[in-house]
């Protein structure tokens, strides 16, 4: 079978690093994935693009713009038939679903990345790499949404999370499990996702920022957003969706002024709900206008308020985002 044209783009991480003689894990002058990028030529017939090499807490929206348009001007200009992301693993699940809501493309995108950098004994970065390549051959991979492939399985962008700082198993997708696996004979899904609607973005312009509620919470943090310049704010609720009743004045004020709030749970399995009836309650939020967020994390609530607030600010349109 004839090989096929895939995008490789390295981005960094601890897939792009070394540890050194103190046993620190750096970044160096040389990429060791890229270098070792060709090994995976057996596999696909690669273009291969290293736009930035970053630590993924470097990573911001306006990088994740960046993936997106290159991915684009490739398809358009050289018919690309996949594409695999070097990322690190500390935002890669923000990165996944950014690109999961923008990118208007039924052709495999496939992110990955290392718990171990390149010279550490148990290495997982060339491994992990053959598997989104595999991945990202496989007709089975189309209009799959963006995926995650790391430690023999794949995992969709929206539900994907890392659930381990240091464990090669980290990504995982809580309640729902991978969507399919890479084994030694080939890649296999068991599952269809489904898919979300796609939104336009032309500039990451919109301030969102996650605030996570604790026992005795009050109102001040709320009370001084609108002032530092947000847009937007995504609550990690207790429980069921219910905040302390310290924080009814600063969700009022929030709400007064039009500054949407998305709620999820901190929870981390299930989902935030209109079900308690008392002072912070879920029930109360909802009646006062708090958007539920159908089960996403915070990180991938902020990443869809702020993509939803660059379109339109009205709260309807929003809310509607999160059904
Ligand atoms: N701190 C690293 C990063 O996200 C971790 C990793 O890549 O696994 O860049």
């Amino acid at each position: 079978m004839a090989k096929k044209l895939i995008l490789l783009i390295h981005t960094g991480g601890t897939i792009s690093m070394a540890q050194d003689q103190t046993g620190a894990v750096i970044p160096g002058k040389e990429n060791p994935i890229a270098e070792q990028s060709a090994q995976v030529s057996d596999y696909a017939n690669l273009i291969v693009e290293s736009p930035f090499t970053l630590p993924s807490p470097h990573i911001t929206p306006e990088h994740m713009l960046q993936i997106k348009k290159l991915i684009e001007k490739y398809y358009l200009d050289s018919g690309i038939e996949g594409v695999v992301i070097t990322h690190g693993t500390d935002t890669l699940e923000e990165t996944a679903y950014f690109l999961d809501l923008t990118l208007r493309l039924s052709i495999p995108v496939v992110l990955t990345g290392a718990m171990r950098s390149s010279n550490e004994i148990g290495s997982d970065g060339l491994y992990n790499l053959i598997s989104s390549i595999r991945t990202a051959c496989c007709d089975e991979a189309y209009g799959k949404g963006v995926l995650v492939v790391l430690n023999d399985e794949i995992h969709t962008a929206v539900n994907v999370t890392k659930t381990h700082a240091s464990n090669v198993s980290t990504f995982q997708s809580p309640q729902y499990g991978p969507i399919g696996i890479v084994t030694k004979g080939g890649v296999v899904f068991h599952h269809t996702p489904k898919l979300d609607l796609k939104y336009s973005l032309q500039e990451p312009s919109k301030k969102v920022v996650i605030i996570k509620a604790y026992a005795g919470m009050d109102s001040r943090l709320f009370t001084s957003l609108s002032e530092l310049g947000f847009d937007g704010v995504v609550i990690e609720a207790l429980g069921q969706g219910n905040l302390p009743p310290g924080t009814v004045e600063g969700i009022q004020s929030l709400i007064k002024e039009n500054i949407p709030i998305v709620l999820v749970s901190r929870c981390f399995n299930g989902i935030a709900q209109d079900v308690y009836g008392y002072e912070g309650g879920g029930r109360h939020l909802k009646e006062m206008g708090v958007i539920f967020s159908n089960g996403l994390n915070g990180q991938k609530a902020r990443i869809k308020l702020m993509i939803g607030l660059a379109q339109s600010c009205d709260h309807q349109f929003i809310s509607n985002m999160f059904k």
